[in-house]
Protein backbone atom coordinates (compact mmCIF):
# COMPACT_ATOMS: atom_id res chain seq x y z
CA UNK A 1 0.00 0.00 0.00
CA UNK A 2 1.22 3.81 -0.49
CA UNK A 3 2.73 5.16 2.27
CA UNK A 4 0.30 7.42 3.89
CA UNK A 5 2.66 10.12 4.91
CA UNK A 6 3.93 10.47 1.19
CA UNK A 7 1.38 12.27 -1.38
CA UNK A 8 0.83 11.29 -4.78
CA UNK A 9 2.45 13.33 -7.18
CA UNK A 10 0.49 15.61 -10.16
CA UNK A 11 1.78 14.10 -13.78
CA UNK A 12 4.35 16.41 -14.96
CA UNK A 13 2.98 19.24 -17.56
CA UNK A 14 5.32 19.84 -20.32
CA UNK A 15 6.55 23.08 -20.89
CA UNK A 16 6.98 24.93 -24.12
CA UNK A 17 4.07 23.25 -26.08
CA UNK A 18 0.61 25.45 -27.08
CA UNK A 19 -1.33 23.17 -24.91
CA UNK A 20 -1.11 21.66 -21.43
CA UNK A 21 0.18 17.60 -22.04
CA UNK A 22 0.61 14.58 -19.48
CA UNK A 23 3.11 12.29 -20.33
CA UNK A 24 2.07 8.57 -20.16
CA UNK A 25 4.83 5.85 -19.80
CA UNK A 26 5.30 1.68 -19.46
CA UNK A 27 7.99 -0.24 -19.27
CA UNK A 28 9.47 -3.47 -20.39
CA UNK A 29 12.54 -4.52 -18.27
CA UNK A 30 14.45 -7.25 -19.03
CA UNK A 31 16.28 -8.55 -16.23
CA UNK A 32 19.25 -11.01 -16.59
CA UNK A 33 18.53 -14.34 -14.06
CA UNK A 34 21.48 -14.95 -11.99
CA UNK A 35 22.35 -18.32 -12.27
CA UNK A 36 25.18 -20.24 -13.59
CA UNK A 37 23.58 -22.24 -16.12
CA UNK A 38 21.35 -21.00 -19.08
CA UNK A 39 17.11 -21.30 -19.37
CA UNK A 40 17.49 -24.56 -21.45
CA UNK A 41 21.18 -26.08 -21.36
CA UNK A 42 23.99 -26.72 -18.78
CA UNK A 43 26.52 -23.61 -20.33
CA UNK A 44 27.78 -21.54 -18.23
CA UNK A 45 26.19 -17.94 -18.08
CA UNK A 46 29.82 -15.74 -16.60
CA UNK A 47 29.98 -12.52 -18.27
CA UNK A 48 33.08 -11.62 -20.54
CA UNK A 49 34.23 -15.34 -21.44
CA UNK A 50 36.38 -16.13 -24.55
CA UNK A 51 33.53 -15.41 -27.65
CA UNK A 52 31.63 -18.65 -28.07
CA UNK A 53 32.88 -20.42 -25.52
CA UNK A 54 29.74 -20.81 -23.38
CA UNK A 55 27.64 -22.08 -25.67
CA UNK A 56 25.84 -25.95 -25.66
CA UNK A 57 24.46 -27.29 -28.72
CA UNK A 58 21.24 -26.57 -28.05
CA UNK A 59 21.93 -22.91 -27.57
CA UNK A 60 23.43 -23.07 -31.16
CA UNK A 61 20.63 -24.77 -32.47
CA UNK A 62 21.81 -27.51 -33.64
CA UNK A 63 19.19 -30.47 -35.15
CA UNK A 64 18.04 -32.05 -32.79
CA UNK A 65 18.84 -30.99 -29.63
CA UNK A 66 16.01 -30.66 -26.86
CA UNK A 67 15.39 -28.06 -24.15
CA UNK A 68 15.96 -28.89 -20.31
CA UNK A 69 14.41 -26.31 -18.09
CA UNK A 70 16.57 -24.89 -15.51
CA UNK A 71 14.99 -25.15 -12.18
CA UNK A 72 17.10 -22.42 -10.67
CA UNK A 73 15.87 -19.94 -13.60
CA UNK A 74 12.38 -21.16 -12.41
CA UNK A 75 13.09 -20.58 -8.72
CA UNK A 76 14.26 -17.08 -9.61
CA UNK A 77 11.65 -15.73 -11.20
CA UNK A 78 9.15 -17.41 -8.68
CA UNK A 79 11.48 -15.26 -6.08
CA UNK A 80 11.44 -11.78 -7.90
CA UNK A 81 7.04 -12.31 -8.70
CA UNK A 82 6.88 -12.80 -4.65
CA UNK A 83 9.70 -9.78 -3.89
CA UNK A 84 7.10 -7.77 -6.10
CA UNK A 85 4.11 -8.75 -4.19
CA UNK A 86 3.19 -10.50 -7.65
CA UNK A 87 0.89 -13.62 -8.22
CA UNK A 88 2.55 -16.73 -9.30
CA UNK A 89 1.27 -18.94 -11.71
CA UNK A 90 1.53 -22.53 -10.70
CA UNK A 91 0.88 -23.30 -15.20
CA UNK A 92 2.61 -21.42 -17.19
CA UNK A 93 3.79 -22.34 -20.75
CA UNK A 94 6.57 -21.33 -23.28
CA UNK A 95 5.72 -20.28 -26.75
CA UNK A 96 8.12 -20.08 -29.90
CA UNK A 97 8.67 -16.66 -31.13
CA UNK A 98 9.50 -16.63 -34.70
CA UNK A 99 11.94 -14.55 -36.41
CA UNK A 100 15.47 -15.20 -37.99
CA UNK A 101 18.55 -13.05 -36.53
CA UNK A 102 22.35 -13.87 -36.89
CA UNK A 103 22.43 -14.24 -33.39
CA UNK A 104 19.14 -16.50 -33.02
CA UNK A 105 20.27 -19.48 -34.23
CA UNK A 106 16.87 -21.33 -33.40
CA UNK A 107 15.52 -19.14 -35.73
CA UNK A 108 13.14 -18.70 -32.96
CA UNK A 109 12.79 -17.40 -29.32
CA UNK A 110 11.26 -18.97 -26.49
CA UNK A 111 9.38 -17.15 -24.41
CA UNK A 112 5.98 -16.93 -22.38
CA UNK A 113 2.98 -14.89 -24.05
CA UNK A 114 -0.04 -16.59 -23.34
CA UNK A 115 0.79 -17.85 -19.43
CA UNK A 116 3.42 -15.90 -17.56
CA UNK A 117 4.59 -17.28 -14.73
CA UNK A 118 4.09 -13.95 -12.93
CA UNK A 119 0.85 -12.15 -12.60
CA UNK A 120 -0.29 -9.28 -11.33
CA UNK A 121 2.42 -7.13 -8.75
CA UNK A 122 2.96 -4.01 -7.55
CA UNK A 123 5.92 -1.51 -7.06
CA UNK A 124 6.28 1.08 -4.69
CA UNK A 125 8.78 3.77 -6.01
CA UNK A 126 9.68 6.59 -3.71
CA UNK A 127 10.53 9.88 -5.71
CA UNK A 128 12.60 11.84 -3.17
CA UNK A 129 10.62 15.06 -2.89
CA UNK A 130 8.04 13.82 -0.37
CA UNK A 131 6.05 11.85 -3.00
CA UNK A 132 5.60 8.44 -4.22
CA UNK A 133 3.60 6.08 -7.04
CA UNK A 134 2.47 2.57 -6.93
CA UNK A 135 3.56 0.97 -10.25
CA UNK A 136 1.64 -2.10 -10.89
CA UNK A 137 3.00 -4.72 -12.85
CA UNK A 138 0.95 -6.21 -15.18
CA UNK A 139 3.38 -9.53 -15.51
CA UNK A 140 6.80 -11.19 -15.38
CA UNK A 141 7.73 -13.98 -17.73
CA UNK A 142 10.84 -16.26 -18.54
CA UNK A 143 12.84 -16.09 -21.79
CA UNK A 144 16.14 -16.70 -23.31
CA UNK A 145 18.22 -13.96 -24.67
CA UNK A 146 19.69 -13.82 -28.01
CA UNK A 147 23.67 -13.55 -28.63
CA UNK A 148 25.50 -10.63 -29.86
CA UNK A 149 26.40 -9.23 -33.42
CA UNK A 150 29.68 -7.56 -33.73
CA UNK A 151 29.80 -5.55 -35.87
CA UNK A 152 32.91 -3.11 -35.12
CA UNK A 153 35.67 -5.23 -35.43
CA UNK A 154 36.00 -5.96 -39.12
CA UNK A 155 35.18 -3.12 -41.91
CA UNK A 156 34.52 -6.00 -44.26
CA UNK A 157 32.80 -8.72 -41.71
CA UNK A 158 30.39 -9.41 -38.76
CA UNK A 159 30.93 -11.31 -35.88
CA UNK A 160 28.49 -13.38 -33.76
CA UNK A 161 29.13 -14.45 -30.20
CA UNK A 162 26.59 -16.90 -28.83
CA UNK A 163 27.80 -16.66 -24.99
CA UNK A 164 24.52 -15.00 -24.25
CA UNK A 165 22.14 -17.08 -26.78
CA UNK A 166 19.60 -18.53 -24.39
CA UNK A 167 20.58 -16.86 -21.15
CA UNK A 168 17.96 -16.55 -18.92
CA UNK A 169 15.75 -13.20 -18.77
CA UNK A 170 12.85 -11.79 -16.78
CA UNK A 171 10.62 -9.39 -18.64
CA UNK A 172 9.31 -7.32 -16.07
CA UNK A 173 5.84 -5.34 -17.97
CA UNK A 174 4.86 -2.22 -15.82
CA UNK A 175 1.15 -0.68 -16.69
CA UNK A 176 1.65 2.33 -17.91
CA UNK A 177 1.62 4.09 -14.53
CA UNK A 178 4.97 6.09 -14.77
CA UNK A 179 4.39 9.68 -15.74
CA UNK A 180 7.66 11.41 -16.32
CA UNK A 181 11.90 10.60 -17.10
CA UNK A 182 12.70 10.91 -12.89
CA UNK A 183 9.85 8.42 -12.27
CA UNK A 184 10.99 6.00 -14.82
CA UNK A 185 14.72 6.10 -13.69
CA UNK A 186 13.08 6.10 -9.74
CA UNK A 187 11.11 2.34 -10.70
CA UNK A 188 14.25 1.04 -12.65
CA UNK A 189 16.16 1.82 -9.57
CA UNK A 190 13.50 0.38 -7.33
CA UNK A 191 13.11 -2.69 -9.66
CA UNK A 192 16.96 -2.87 -9.41
CA UNK A 193 17.44 -2.76 -5.75
CA UNK A 194 14.72 -5.41 -5.39
CA UNK A 195 16.41 -7.89 -7.28
CA UNK A 196 19.72 -6.91 -5.85
CA UNK A 197 18.14 -7.93 -2.40
CA UNK A 198 16.76 -10.99 -3.62
CA UNK A 199 19.66 -11.65 -5.46
CA UNK A 200 18.06 -12.60 -9.12
CA UNK A 201 19.22 -9.97 -10.83
CA UNK A 202 22.57 -8.50 -10.62
CA UNK A 203 21.39 -5.13 -12.20
CA UNK A 204 24.34 -4.29 -14.00
CA UNK A 205 23.21 -2.19 -17.06
CA UNK A 206 26.81 -1.96 -18.35
CA UNK A 207 26.96 -5.56 -18.66
CA UNK A 208 23.64 -5.58 -19.72
CA UNK A 209 21.55 -7.52 -17.09
CA UNK A 210 18.86 -4.80 -16.93
CA UNK A 211 17.80 -3.47 -20.20
CA UNK A 212 14.21 -1.35 -20.63
CA UNK A 213 12.33 -0.66 -23.60
CA UNK A 214 10.07 1.68 -22.73
CA UNK A 215 6.63 3.01 -24.10
CA UNK A 216 5.91 6.76 -24.50
CA UNK A 217 2.78 8.38 -25.27
CA UNK A 218 1.19 11.81 -24.43
CA UNK A 219 -2.74 12.74 -23.75
CA UNK A 220 -4.26 15.76 -22.81
CA UNK A 221 -4.93 16.53 -18.87
CA UNK A 222 -8.17 14.60 -17.73
CA UNK A 223 -7.65 11.46 -20.18
CA UNK A 224 -5.59 9.20 -17.62
CA UNK A 225 -8.00 9.35 -15.12
CA UNK A 226 -10.58 8.35 -17.43
CA UNK A 227 -7.90 5.56 -18.48
CA UNK A 228 -7.61 4.79 -14.85
CA UNK A 229 -11.54 4.31 -14.34
CA UNK A 230 -12.16 2.21 -16.92
CA UNK A 231 -8.93 0.25 -17.36
CA UNK A 232 -9.88 1.48 -20.83
CA UNK A 233 -6.72 1.85 -23.26
CA UNK A 234 -8.76 4.00 -25.74
CA UNK A 235 -8.49 7.20 -23.53
CA UNK A 236 -4.54 7.00 -24.08
CA UNK A 237 -2.74 8.63 -27.08
CA UNK A 238 -0.66 6.28 -29.33
CA UNK A 239 2.31 5.17 -27.70
CA UNK A 240 5.95 4.20 -29.31
CA UNK A 241 8.46 1.71 -28.05
CA UNK A 242 11.83 2.88 -27.37
CA UNK A 243 13.70 -0.10 -27.41
CA UNK A 244 17.05 -1.39 -25.32
CA UNK A 245 17.91 1.33 -22.77
CA UNK A 246 20.51 0.28 -20.99
CA UNK A 247 21.41 3.81 -18.94
CA UNK A 248 19.54 5.85 -16.20
CA UNK A 249 20.29 9.06 -18.24
CA UNK A 250 19.74 8.30 -21.70
CA UNK A 251 16.43 6.55 -20.53
CA UNK A 252 15.30 9.70 -19.29
CA UNK A 253 16.58 11.89 -22.41
CA UNK A 254 14.58 9.62 -24.84
CA UNK A 255 11.79 10.46 -22.68
CA UNK A 256 11.62 13.43 -22.93
CA UNK A 257 12.66 13.72 -26.49
CA UNK A 258 10.10 11.20 -27.55
CA UNK A 259 7.52 13.08 -25.53
CA UNK A 260 8.02 16.84 -27.34
CA UNK A 261 8.36 15.12 -30.90
CA UNK A 262 4.76 13.40 -30.25
CA UNK A 263 3.32 16.78 -29.07
CA UNK A 264 4.64 18.67 -31.89
CA UNK A 265 3.48 16.25 -34.29
CA UNK A 266 0.26 16.59 -32.35
CA UNK A 267 0.40 20.13 -32.01
CA UNK A 268 0.58 20.67 -35.60
CA UNK A 269 -2.69 18.50 -36.60
CA UNK A 270 -0.98 15.18 -37.11
CA UNK A 271 -1.01 11.62 -35.70
CA UNK A 272 1.50 9.51 -33.89
CA UNK A 273 2.37 6.71 -35.49
CA UNK A 274 2.78 3.24 -32.91
CA UNK A 275 6.11 2.36 -33.83
CA UNK A 276 9.42 0.96 -32.42
CA UNK A 277 12.10 3.42 -32.15
CA UNK A 278 15.64 3.84 -31.41
CA UNK A 279 17.70 6.34 -28.99
CA UNK A 280 20.96 7.89 -31.11
CA UNK A 281 22.86 9.26 -27.35
CA UNK A 282 25.45 11.18 -29.88
CA UNK A 283 22.48 13.29 -31.34
CA UNK A 284 19.64 12.96 -27.95
CA UNK A 285 16.70 12.12 -30.83
CA UNK A 286 14.80 8.75 -31.55
CA UNK A 287 14.58 7.66 -34.75
CA UNK A 288 12.32 5.12 -36.13
CA UNK A 289 13.19 1.55 -36.28
CA UNK A 290 10.37 -0.25 -37.65
CA UNK A 291 6.60 0.02 -37.38
CA UNK A 292 5.02 -1.94 -34.77
CA UNK A 293 5.25 -5.46 -35.16
CA UNK A 294 2.14 -7.15 -33.74
CA UNK A 295 2.25 -10.75 -32.05
CA UNK A 296 0.92 -12.39 -34.94
CA UNK A 297 3.60 -11.49 -36.88
CA UNK A 298 6.12 -13.71 -34.94
CA UNK A 299 3.99 -16.93 -35.40
CA UNK A 300 3.82 -17.84 -31.43
CA UNK A 301 2.76 -21.07 -30.89
CA UNK A 302 3.23 -23.45 -27.84
CA UNK A 303 6.68 -24.62 -27.58
CA UNK A 304 6.30 -28.60 -28.60
CA UNK A 305 9.56 -29.28 -27.38
CA UNK A 306 8.61 -28.22 -23.46
CA UNK A 307 6.00 -29.63 -21.08
CA UNK A 308 3.71 -26.87 -19.66
CA UNK A 309 5.50 -25.25 -16.48
CA UNK A 310 3.83 -26.89 -13.34
CA UNK A 311 4.65 -25.82 -9.62
CA UNK A 312 3.53 -27.04 -6.47
CA UNK A 313 2.48 -24.39 -4.04
CA UNK A 314 4.39 -25.80 -1.63
CA UNK A 315 7.38 -25.12 -3.57
CA UNK A 316 6.12 -21.51 -3.83
CA UNK A 317 6.13 -21.20 -0.08
CA UNK A 318 9.01 -22.73 0.94
CA UNK A 319 10.71 -19.91 -1.76
CA UNK A 320 8.47 -17.27 -0.12
CA UNK A 321 9.51 -18.31 3.80
CA UNK A 322 13.20 -18.00 2.84
CA UNK A 323 13.25 -14.43 1.02
CA UNK A 324 15.64 -11.86 2.82
CA UNK A 325 13.99 -8.60 4.06
CA UNK A 326 13.48 -6.81 1.31
CA UNK A 327 14.12 -2.79 1.14
CA UNK A 328 10.90 -1.38 2.16
CA UNK A 329 10.56 -3.67 4.97
CA UNK A 330 13.92 -2.72 5.95
CA UNK A 331 14.10 0.47 5.79
CA UNK A 332 10.74 0.82 7.94
CA UNK A 333 12.28 -1.28 10.29
CA UNK A 334 15.82 1.04 10.22
CA UNK A 335 13.46 3.82 10.90
CA UNK A 336 11.55 2.02 13.56
CA UNK A 337 14.50 0.25 15.37
CA UNK A 338 17.55 2.87 15.10
CA UNK A 339 15.52 6.04 15.23
CA UNK A 340 17.00 7.45 11.68
CA UNK A 341 15.88 10.00 9.26
CA UNK A 342 13.33 8.55 5.86
CA UNK A 343 16.27 10.04 4.34
CA UNK A 344 18.79 8.22 5.93
CA UNK A 345 17.20 5.07 5.98
CA UNK A 346 17.04 5.36 1.86
CA UNK A 347 20.59 6.33 1.87
CA UNK A 348 21.30 3.17 3.88
CA UNK A 349 19.24 0.78 2.31
CA UNK A 350 20.01 1.38 -0.90
CA UNK A 351 21.85 -1.37 -1.51
CA UNK A 352 21.96 -4.44 0.70
CA UNK A 353 25.54 -4.96 1.46
CA UNK A 354 25.24 -1.14 3.04
CA UNK A 355 22.83 -1.85 5.11
CA UNK A 356 24.11 -4.99 6.06
CA UNK A 357 27.19 -3.31 7.36
CA UNK A 358 25.25 -0.34 9.04
CA UNK A 359 23.48 -3.20 10.78
CA UNK A 360 26.50 -4.36 12.49
CA UNK A 361 27.89 -0.82 13.96
CA UNK A 362 24.45 0.26 15.19
CA UNK A 363 23.59 -2.76 16.85
CA UNK A 364 23.81 -1.60 20.77
CA UNK A 365 25.14 2.21 19.75
CA UNK A 366 23.28 4.90 19.03
CA UNK A 367 21.53 4.47 15.36
CA UNK A 368 21.71 8.66 14.45
CA UNK A 369 25.42 8.41 15.49
CA UNK A 370 26.31 5.56 13.67
CA UNK A 371 24.37 6.29 10.34
CA UNK A 372 26.51 9.65 10.46
CA UNK A 373 29.38 8.37 10.74
CA UNK A 374 28.43 5.84 7.50
CA UNK A 375 27.22 8.14 5.64
CA UNK A 376 28.87 11.19 5.79
CA UNK A 377 32.82 9.60 6.68
CA UNK A 378 32.24 6.11 5.50
CA UNK A 379 30.65 6.33 2.27
CA UNK A 380 32.51 10.09 1.56
CA UNK A 381 35.55 8.80 1.82
CA UNK A 382 34.63 5.27 0.20
CA UNK A 383 33.35 7.35 -2.86
CA UNK A 384 36.25 9.60 -3.08
CA UNK A 385 38.43 6.29 -3.75
CA UNK A 386 35.69 4.60 -5.36
CA UNK A 387 36.06 1.75 -3.50
CA UNK A 388 32.60 -0.33 -2.40
CA UNK A 389 31.68 -2.19 0.84
CA UNK A 390 33.30 -5.50 0.01
CA UNK A 391 36.21 -3.93 -0.19
CA UNK A 392 36.17 -1.01 2.89
CA UNK A 393 39.19 -1.01 4.74
CA UNK A 394 37.36 0.08 7.94
CA UNK A 395 35.33 -3.05 8.82
CA UNK A 396 31.98 -2.32 11.09
CA UNK A 397 33.98 -3.39 14.57
CA UNK A 398 36.67 -0.92 13.81
CA UNK A 399 34.10 1.94 13.01
CA UNK A 400 32.15 0.80 15.78
CA UNK A 401 34.83 1.32 17.77
CA UNK A 402 36.04 4.94 17.03
CA UNK A 403 32.42 5.75 17.70
CA UNK A 404 32.52 3.93 21.53
CA UNK A 405 35.35 5.91 22.06
CA UNK A 406 33.42 9.06 20.95
CA UNK A 407 30.79 7.91 23.29
CA UNK A 408 32.67 7.48 26.41
CA UNK A 409 34.05 10.71 25.86
CA UNK A 410 37.67 9.34 25.24
CA UNK A 411 38.60 11.44 22.20
CA UNK A 412 36.91 14.16 20.84
CA UNK A 413 34.64 14.47 17.34
CA UNK A 414 38.12 16.03 15.99
CA UNK A 415 40.22 13.66 16.62
CA UNK A 416 37.85 10.95 15.88
CA UNK A 417 38.31 11.64 12.41
CA UNK A 418 41.62 11.82 12.61
CA UNK A 419 41.73 8.50 13.80
CA UNK A 420 39.09 7.36 11.76
CA UNK A 421 41.66 8.19 8.41
CA UNK A 422 44.40 6.32 10.54
CA UNK A 423 42.38 3.46 10.80
CA UNK A 424 41.09 3.51 7.30
CA UNK A 425 44.96 3.68 5.85
CA UNK A 426 46.48 1.79 8.00
CA UNK A 427 43.86 -0.72 10.12
CA UNK A 428 44.54 -1.41 13.42
CA UNK A 429 42.30 -1.09 16.96
CA UNK A 430 40.82 2.37 17.33
CA UNK A 431 41.21 2.10 21.22
CA UNK A 432 44.57 0.84 21.07
CA UNK A 433 45.78 3.55 18.30
CA UNK A 434 44.47 6.00 20.64
CA UNK A 435 46.53 4.82 23.59
CA UNK A 436 49.57 4.47 21.23
CA UNK A 437 49.41 7.89 20.12
CA UNK A 438 48.59 9.72 22.66
CA UNK A 439 45.27 10.94 21.19
CA UNK A 440 42.72 10.98 24.38
CA UNK A 441 40.71 13.94 25.31
CA UNK A 442 42.17 16.25 27.53
CA UNK A 443 39.43 16.68 30.45
CA UNK A 444 41.94 17.19 33.15
CA UNK A 445 41.29 20.81 34.05
CA UNK A 446 43.87 22.42 35.40
CA UNK A 447 45.67 21.60 31.92
CA UNK A 448 42.76 23.25 30.09
CA UNK A 449 43.18 26.00 32.46
CA UNK A 450 46.55 26.59 31.67
CA UNK A 451 46.46 27.28 28.01
CA UNK A 452 42.98 29.33 28.32
CA UNK A 453 44.83 31.73 30.94
CA UNK A 454 47.86 31.80 28.63
CA UNK A 455 45.69 32.51 25.14
CA UNK A 456 43.59 35.42 27.14
CA UNK A 457 47.23 36.66 28.04
CA UNK A 458 48.22 36.81 25.00
CA UNK A 459 45.03 38.32 23.14
CA UNK A 460 44.63 41.35 25.11
CA UNK A 461 42.58 43.05 22.49
CA UNK A 462 40.34 40.35 21.60
CA UNK A 463 40.06 40.09 25.62
CA UNK A 464 38.14 43.57 25.28
CA UNK A 465 36.20 42.80 21.92
CA UNK A 466 34.78 39.74 23.99
CA UNK A 467 33.63 41.66 27.24
CA UNK A 468 31.10 43.88 24.72
CA UNK A 469 30.61 40.49 22.21
CA UNK A 470 30.02 37.81 23.94
CA UNK A 471 29.88 35.82 20.80
CA UNK A 472 33.59 36.57 20.46
CA UNK A 473 34.54 33.61 23.33
CA UNK A 474 34.12 30.81 20.56
CA UNK A 475 37.64 32.45 18.98
CA UNK A 476 39.22 31.74 22.31
CA UNK A 477 37.56 28.51 22.68
CA UNK A 478 39.16 27.69 18.98
CA UNK A 479 42.30 28.81 19.78
CA UNK A 480 42.62 26.99 22.97
CA UNK A 481 41.71 24.09 21.72
CA UNK A 482 43.93 24.17 18.50
CA UNK A 483 46.88 24.74 20.95
CA UNK A 484 45.90 21.48 22.70
CA UNK A 485 45.95 19.55 19.56
CA UNK A 486 42.61 19.14 19.28
CA UNK A 487 42.47 17.07 22.23
CA UNK A 488 40.90 19.09 24.71
CA UNK A 489 37.39 18.26 25.63
CA UNK A 490 35.06 21.60 23.97
CA UNK A 491 32.23 21.39 26.72
CA UNK A 492 35.53 21.95 29.35
CA UNK A 493 37.13 24.43 27.51
CA UNK A 494 33.82 26.34 26.67
CA UNK A 495 32.90 26.01 30.74
CA UNK A 496 36.52 27.74 31.46
CA UNK A 497 36.60 29.99 28.75
CA UNK A 498 33.29 31.41 30.15
CA UNK A 499 34.75 32.12 33.62
CA UNK A 500 38.12 33.42 32.49
CA UNK A 501 36.48 36.05 30.22
CA UNK A 502 33.51 36.61 33.12
CA UNK A 503 31.11 36.42 30.92
P1 LIG B 1 3.71 -5.27 -26.62
O1 LIG B 1 3.99 -6.65 -26.13
O2 LIG B 1 3.13 -5.22 -27.97
O3 LIG B 1 4.90 -4.38 -26.49
P2 LIG B 1 2.13 -4.78 -24.23
O4 LIG B 1 0.64 -4.82 -24.11
O5 LIG B 1 2.86 -5.89 -23.60
O6 LIG B 1 2.53 -4.65 -25.74
O7 LIG B 1 2.56 -3.40 -23.61
C1 LIG B 1 3.85 -3.02 -23.54
C2 LIG B 1 4.03 -1.88 -22.57
O8 LIG B 1 3.43 -0.69 -23.08
C3 LIG B 1 3.44 -2.08 -21.19
O9 LIG B 1 4.42 -1.72 -20.26
C4 LIG B 1 2.27 -1.11 -21.16
O10 LIG B 1 2.08 -0.60 -19.86
C5 LIG B 1 2.74 -0.02 -22.07
N1 LIG B 1 1.69 0.78 -22.67
C6 LIG B 1 0.55 0.33 -23.22
N2 LIG B 1 -0.17 1.37 -23.71
C7 LIG B 1 0.53 2.50 -23.46
C8 LIG B 1 0.32 3.88 -23.74
N3 LIG B 1 -0.75 4.32 -24.36
N4 LIG B 1 1.28 4.75 -23.33
C9 LIG B 1 2.37 4.32 -22.72
N5 LIG B 1 2.62 3.05 -22.42
C10 LIG B 1 1.72 2.13 -22.81
MG1 LIG C 1 6.85 -5.00 -26.16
Amino acid sequence: MLDQTLEVPKPKVIAGAKFDWELVIGLEVHAQVSSNAKLFSGASTTFGAEPNSNVAFVDAGMPGMLPVINQECVAQAVRTGLGLKADINLMSAFDRKNYFYPDLPQGYQISQLYHPIVGEGEVFVELGDGTARLVRIERIHLEQDAGKSVHDMDPNNSFVDLNRTGVALMEIVSRPDIRGPQEAAAYVTKLRQIMQYLGTCDGNMQNGSLRADVNVSVCRPGAYEKYQKTQDFDYLGTRCEIKNMNSMRFMQAAIDFEARRQIAILEDGGSVNQETRLYDADKNETRSMRSKEEAHDYRYFPCPDLLPLEIEQEWVDDLASKLPELPDAKKSRFISEFGLSNYDASVLTAETQNAGYFEKVARGRDGKVAANWVINELFGRMKRDGATIENCPVSPDQLGGIIDLITKNEISGKIAKDLFEIVYAKGGVPAEIVESLGMKQVTDTSAIEAAVVKIINDNPAQVEKAKLNAKLAGWFVGQVIKSMGGKANPQVVNKIVTEKLGL
